[in-house]
């Protein structure tokens, strides 16, 4: 885990996070900034910097992340829900290890900006 990660930091219990679910592979935390009524992050405790980073021995890592993720949203009341992640920094993404946003709560434009 790199020691200046923040989301390794919360699986490390050394940042606090409002956390929804945790096993030993995933953790699932309400997302600091909220875009949408309900918006929360899955992420894989395994550090992987994003989608692009991926090897293809951690395909059930975002198998498991996907299901538990639209399950988690069905849980809060948001079976509809947009799961999305950002790639690469001019893609959205500023923390640099792999999450997936769920969000939903309210009608989600397509496409986003
Ligand atoms: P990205 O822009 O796709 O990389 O998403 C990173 C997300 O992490 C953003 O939606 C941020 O609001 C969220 N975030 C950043 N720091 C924290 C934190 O400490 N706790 C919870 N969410 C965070």
């Amino acid at each position: 885990m790199p020691e200046d990660c923040l989301f390794c930091k919360i699986i490390k219990g050394e940042i606090p996070a409002q956390k929804l679910y945790e096993d030993d592979q995933l953790l699932a935390f309400w997302d600091i900034a909220p875009q949408a009524p309900k918006h929360f992050l899955v992420i894989p405790k395994k550090h992987v910097s994003g989608p692009g980073d991926l090897a293809p021995g951690d395909d059930s890592i975002i198998g498991a992340l996907v299901r538990k993720g639209a399950q988690l949203g069905a849980e809060q009341g948001i079976t509809d829900c947009r799961l999305v992640m950002n790639n690469g920094a001019e893609a959205g993404q500023t923390v640099f290890h792999l999450h997936m946003h769920v969000l939903g709560g309210r009608a989600l434009a397509w496409p986003p900006g």
